[in-house]
């Protein structure tokens, strides 16, 4: 029986604090369904359970729960949202509508390829963008995330130097900047990676990279501009190296929002890269999910991509639309999703090019560079910069101070919350310590970046004046600091809340 049952047993008044979960009811319901419009039948009972824990509750329950819990969260659609290697950009409502569509919306992945040619040639028509953003020179929609279209570079470089004859190539070459998906993908493709350590400048050290490289490395992964928020100053070195000794160039492509319709991977060397479609183009990814990380491969690669890919099967002329339909490329590493990849963030992206146009995607990623080095400029007197260099779309300090010894970047992300911010993404990348990688995105506002400023400034003075505050934040949020560690000792994964001393299983 829950708390708020049990007070109303009793004539006590409800409780203030509204109770967040247990708002089941014997006998609530909040649903009316039709009554059923074909024979009933039995379903097989070895299928079933025997029990079912549903919530009863009323419609109004489910809507206010669902609401409350949404004002309990930062959103971009709230407020600055500046974590880094994220992207969080504004998601303009325009997509929303277009994904929405009931001809987009309302198809099944088995309908016939002819009954879908719309769809068909949105796929298409986006993998040819891709394919000229990046200078690539054929894409695959498949992958489902960024890491996914990472696995699907990586395998196709292991299937290209296995037909090539190259079984010994096993090596990947990870700088230690890079994103943890990055080594991930290297292991869970079977092949083992050679960390590089980074200069004093936040660049790749070129003498370690030329004594790893020998006939046993496949290839090397990198993201540009890196995860520390600065281009790699010799990138077409790197690429030589690599290509050098018969290796071959990963990019990850996260962070494309710097390096769009300013410069193509292609054109700096690269093999082979994947795009975070969630994140340069916009489609809302603060709730972990959905992704889509297409991948892009050059001449060398492209018949090695993940099928099946979105192909001209007729040319149309003056009175007859082409015919679209799906093609394996010839040397495919094979199929990597179900059916055709997550179609709805293909339209969303679809949508966002054809917004925006060439010239509107440079203008993004010149507004996002600007952004982010206007916010490190006014920031850098105040905040630790291991790297004082323009960056790209983000940059990296240090939150922590000598002469304010008990405060760290956690105390800092955490006050921030009190100022209506989300947080910078904390302790990442690894190798800089008391990390705050801050990316503040091209669709904020110079009133927005001097909001977060004055912030940031604010929580200086109060780390050296007041340090508890900066302790006991967040102040103003509903869940207030929370302990990591009992956090993760006594992992709670379900949502009752549990007597003292019971555990969750
Ligand atoms: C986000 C990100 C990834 C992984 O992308 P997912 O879509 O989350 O799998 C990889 N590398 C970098 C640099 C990223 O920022």
């Amino acid at each position: 029986m829950t708390e708020l049952m049990l007070q109303e047993k009793n004539g006590a008044p409800p409780p203030l604090e509204p109770l967040i979960y247990e708002l089941s009811v014997p006998g609530r319901v909040g649903v009316n369904l039709p009554a059923p419009d074909v024979p009933l039948a039995d379903l097989p009972a070895d299928l079933l359970r025997s029990s079912l824990e549903l919530p009863e509750v009323s419609e109004l329950d489910v809507v206010r729960h669902f609401t409350r819990l949404s004002q309990f969260n930062h959103a971009i659609d709230i407020g600055f949202y500046p974590l880094g290697s994220c992207t969080m950009k504004y998601n303009p409502r325009l997509n929303e509508d277009m994904a929405r569509l009931p001809g987009f919306a309302g198809i099944h992945p088995l309908q016939d390829p002819s009954t879908v040619q719309g769809a068909l040639a949105l796929m298409y028509q986006l993998q040819e963008w891709l394919a000229e953003i990046s200078g690539m020179k054929a894409v695959s929609l498949q992958p489902a995330a960024g890491a996914h279209g990472e696995f699907a570079g990586i395998l196709m470089i292991r299937a290209y130097h296995l037909a090539n004859g190259e079984a010994h190539r096993t090596k990947i070459i990870v700088p230690d900047s890079a994103h943890g998906t990055n080594p991930a993908t290297t292991a869970m493709a079977g092949l083992q990676v050679v960390e590089i350590p980074s200069d004093a400048n936040g660049d790749v050290d070129l003498d370690v990279l030329r004594g790893v490289c020998g006939d046993d490395v496949a290839g090397m992964m990198i993201t540009v501009p890196n995860t520390l928020g600065v281009f790699e100053a010799h990138i077409k070195e790197i690429v030589d190296i690599i290509h050098g000794c018969g290796g071959l160039m990963y990019m990850d492509g996260a962070n494309m929002n710097a390096m769009l319709g300013v410069a193509k991977p292609a054109d700096l060397g690269f093999d082979v890269m994947h795009y975070n479609l969630h994140k340069t183009f916009s489609t809302p990814h603060g709730g972990g999910g959905p992704g889509s990380g297409p991948v892009a491969a050059n001449e060398k690669l492209a018949p090695y991509l993940p099928g099946p890919i979105v192909d001209i099967l007729e040319e149309g002329d003056d009175e007859t639309p082409p015919l679209y339909g799906f093609v394996t490329p010839e040397k495919s590493i094979g199929r990597l999703k179900a059916f055709w990849g997550n179609f709805g963030m293909m339209v969303r992206a679809y949508a966002y090019i054809a917004l925006h146009g060439a010239q509107g995607l440079r203008d993004v990623t010149y507004h996002a560079v600007l952004n982010a080095n206007y916010v490190r400029a006014m920031l850098k007197d105040t905040y630790p910069m291991p790297f004082d260099r323009i960056c790209g779309h983000e940059f990296v300090c240090m939150g922590h101070w000598k002469d304010a010894e008990g405060v760290h970047a956690l105390d800092i992300s955490k006050r921030l919350m009190d100022y209506g911010i989300h947080p910078p993404t904390n302790y990442f990348p690894l190798i800089v310590p008391e990390a705050l990688l801050i990316e503040p995105t091209e669709t904020e506002s110079k009133q927005e970046c001097d909001r977060f400023i004055a912030a940031m400034k604010q929580i200086a003075r109060e780390a050296h004046e007041s340090p508890e505050l900066l302790h006991e934040a967040p102040h103003k949020a509903p869940v207030k600091r929370v302990d990591d560690v009992r956090a993760a000792k006594q992992l709670v994964l379900c949502c009752r809340v549990l007597p003292e001393g019971e555990s969750a299983e």
